[in-house]
């Protein structure tokens, strides 16, 4: 169940915004079918993402961190968008949402039609040789046999992610900083707003001005610090409904 007056209240706080950033997590993909690191279920259970996922694991021992990537990729094939990405892409198109800055590597809100998408941590999309370069399709690579080698040279192969271990990249960082320090209202969505510095978003936008509004089942160490409330619930729930009562208004 959604709270009403939650949603009636964060509905009016975007009529009120003239420029909207969203921050969005692994929690935004839940409703997609997508694990979430920290929720229950999901691959994390097996697999310790901040481990699996490091750069120097896939260096040094490729096979094991293939055994992780190969499945999260199989999860993130078959998964499609739900209300909530498709709520988003529905609020750039009503001209209120500038920009998502996402945390997620699933490509999900490009797929709902979303635009402007800051890929903070890149993507699981497509794959590049850490060698020579050669850049494919994730779909294209085949998981047969682990891990995967470069079509071209038979390099060692890595997801157009970033890993545990790396830095963001600076295009990224840049243009997140930028929309941060200029919007109004910032919607920190499915987040739990531990890994830096994709968490320091927010307090960026709070201390530039922007009124911050978490959308989440639970609390987070940005509740009552740097947003102003947190609507809890589902972000596909919660979207969905706010989005139908901002088009009731027209
Ligand atoms: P997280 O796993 O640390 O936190 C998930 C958050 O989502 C929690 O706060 C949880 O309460 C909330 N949540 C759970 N169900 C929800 C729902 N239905 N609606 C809204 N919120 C819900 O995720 P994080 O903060 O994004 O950080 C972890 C890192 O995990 C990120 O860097 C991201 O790259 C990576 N990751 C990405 C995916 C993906 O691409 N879908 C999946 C897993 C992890
Ligand atoms: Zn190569």
């Amino acid at each position: 169940m959604v709270d009403e007056t939650a949603i009636a209240r964060l509905a009016q706080d975007i009529r009120d915004a003239s420029r909207i950033v969203a921050l969005s997590g692994a929690g935004m993909s839940v409703e997609s079918g997508i694990a979430s690191f920290r929720g229950p279920g999901g691959l994390w259970e097996k697999y310790d993402p901040e481990e699996y996922g490091h750069i120097d694991t896939l260096r040094y021992k490729p096979e094991k961190a293939w055994i992780m990537l190969s499945e999260m990729q199989r999860e993130i094939l078959k998964a499609r968008p739900n209300p909530g990405h498709y709520a988003l892409a529905e609020l750039e198109k009503m001209g209120k949402l500038r920009a998502i800055i996402t945390q997620n590597v699933d490509g999900l809100h490009h797929v709902a039609g979303s635009r402007e998408v800051i890929e903070f941590h890149g993507n699981l999309q497509s794959v590049s040789c850490m060698d020579c370069g050669h850049q494919v399709p994730s779909s294209e690579v085949s998981l047969e046999s682990l891990p995967p080698r470069c079509a071209k040279c038979n390099g060692p192969v890595k997801p157009d992610a970033v890993f545990f271990g790396e830095a963001i990249p600076s295009d990224a960082l840049m243009r997140s900083h930028q929309e941060s320090t200029t919007c109004d209202l910032m919607l920190v969505i499915g987040t739990s707003a531990v890994v830096y510095p994709a968490a320091s978003m927010p307090e960026i936008a709070r201390d530039a001005g922007a009124k911050v509004v978490e959308i989440n089942p639970a609390e987070s160490p940005l509740t009552r610090r740097i947003s102003s409330y947190i609507v809890k619930g589902a972000s596909g729930e919660v979207l969905e409904r706010v989005v139908q009562l901002l088009k009731s208004d027209r």
